[in-house]
């Protein structure tokens, strides 16, 4: 989301630079350019105001043209994929919203493998792959990304990463130059390659230090024992995972899911853990029928009756349904963490190259985050306010709700009480990851001290909650 608010906030319009680049774009064959086009529709979010100039990229050619005209004349460019994990401002994106279609959105078969174009939706290579008798993809198939922003996130889901799959990539430089990667030249990472950032095709930047769900990390690490990422301090000290149903449509206990239709959104950190709660709580799989919804069309499908119960963070669909009027008492919300599960939920990830060569930068960043926590919980209003003045869509008495959801439910727990912030419980890790090993088969089981690196938590006294 980054690329797009940045190419959001740029001043140097192509308006301002001259007609001439529109006039340059629309004489190059291959490409169609739109002044002004709404980019809401073609995002999953449905938000966001108009691109100064929609470009469709038809050919190798007209992209090579293209992203050597932008860079020769300083025209912002951002690319779009399938827009699933973009979030343009209401105010519009200045300069070239630029995606593929054309030659770019085809497969071709090539006798044991399937070359696929950039624009290509990865559902539909992967219904193409079973088609054709091949295999890999299968955990892509509900899945809302093209090939190309997959590849350049080396996006991931139930185990199985792009990088895994791929066998080379064609990727054209900012200076319009064709350029061959096979899986290693990419370096893929957790939800990054080296062709993020580059200034070519994409726009945006790598991360040293991010948020993920500690326990989809966990089994991540797993499948890549080399992975340079590692947590470092837990932000959920009970995770937010949830089932949420209607009471209305005959649900009391948790067995009730059996004869239902649950909304799960592929590879969401709460989907990854209801077999661990059907397991817990005696309910047979098998009985219940998994709709893999996409995120933004999960509450509204809950509240339209058209799925019966849905997986989701607590604090994010109890909060968006009661806003969309669904009567909070007929809303059943069963947190996982009250039905047996005890694992720790999203944590502050750090690269190990980078913590390693800076462990100082690390250990300030996660002082400097407590200390943001804590102004948090000392006043979520004012937390509040200062996200509000930064995302035009969200609503100050919504997110207000919601934030104290949060930090009653997840972050000032018992156990943060009694420890401080940010650390964790060995013998709770230890049994957070014997359940994890209850769905999903390790190839070597962490230990705690593997699970979590706690060298760069500020001292304990410090981490105290008051
Ligand atoms: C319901 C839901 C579930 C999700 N689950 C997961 C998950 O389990 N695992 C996971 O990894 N992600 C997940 N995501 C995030 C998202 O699906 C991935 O980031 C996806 O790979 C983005 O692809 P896209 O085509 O939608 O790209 P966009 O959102 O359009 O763009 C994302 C980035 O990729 C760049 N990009 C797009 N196409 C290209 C290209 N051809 N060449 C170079 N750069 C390009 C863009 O410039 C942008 O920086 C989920 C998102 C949603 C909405």
């Amino acid at each position: 989301m980054r690329a797009a608010e940045a190419a959001g906030r740029s001043r140097s319009m192509v308006a301002k630079g001259s007609e001439a680049v529109k006039k340059a774009l629309a004489a190059i064959p291959g490409l169609e350019v739109e002044p002004g086009a709404p980019l809401a529709p073609l995002t999953t979010l449905r938000i966001g105001g108009p691109a100064e100039l929609l470009v469709t990229v038809n050919t190798q050619r007209s992209l090579m043209a293209l992203l050597r005209l932008v860079r020769e004349r300083g025209v912002p460019l951002h690319l779009l994929g399938m827009g699933s994990n973009v979030l343009y401002p209401d105010r519009g994106v200045a300069g070239v919203v630029a995606r593929l279609g054309g030659v770019f959105a085809r497969t071709r078969l090539l006798g044991d493998r399937l070359r696929a174009g950039g624009a290509v939706p990865l559902p539909k290579l992967a219904r193409s792959t079973a088609a054709h008798g091949l295999t890999g993809l299968e955990a892509f198939s509900g899945f809302p990304s093209s090939v190309g922003g997959a590849v350049v996130m080396n996006a991931g889901c139930y185990g199985t990463e792009i990088k895994d799959v791929l066998v080379s990539v064609t990727a054209i430089d900012r200076d319009g130059r064709r350029r061959r990667y096979r899986p290693p030249d990419l370096e893929a990472g957790y939800r990054r390659t080296v062709l993020q950032g580059t200034g070519a095709v994409v726009a945006s930047g790598t991360f040293q230090i991010g948020v993920a769900d500690s326990n989809l990390l966990m089994r991540w690490r797993d499948q890549n024992p080399a992975a340079p990422v590692k947590p470092v301090f837990i932000v959920y000290n009970r995770a937010p995972y949830a089932i949420i149903a209607r009471k209305s449509r005959g649900f009391a206990v948790p067995k009730d899911l059996e004869g239902k239709r649950l909304g799960a959104p592929t590879g969401s950190a709460s989907s990854a853990q209801w077999p661990l709660f059907a397991h817990l709580n005696g309910i047979d799989p098998a009985k219940v029928k998994i709709e893999s919804v996409g995120i933004p069309v999960r509450d509204p499908m809950l509240a339209a009756g058209q799925i019966d119960a849905i997986t989701a963070f607590a604090f994010r669909s109890y909060i968006d349904l009661k806003d969309r009027g669904v009567p909070v008492n007929d809303l059943v919300v069963w947190r996982m963490m009250d039905y047996g599960l005890q694992v720790y939920g999203n944590a502050i990830i750090v690269n190990d190259k980078f913590a390693t060569e800076n462990p100082q930068a690390v250990a300030g960043f996660l002082a400097a985050f407590l200390r943001g926590l804590r102004d948090t919980v000392a006043d979520p209003a004012a937390a509040v306010a200062s996200v509000v003045r930064r995302n035009e869509v969200a609503r100050r008495e919504v997110e207000l709700e919601r934030l104290r959801m949060a930090l009653r439910e997840n972050i000032l727990t018992p156990e943060v009480r009694a420890n401080g912030f940010g650390g964790v419980d060995a013998a709770r890790l230890q049994t957070a990851i014997d359940q994890q090993a209850l769905i999903f088969k390790f190839k070597a089981k962490p230990t705690p001290a593997q699970a979590f690196d706690a060298s760069f938590l500020p001292p304990a006294e410090e981490r105290k909650l008051n």
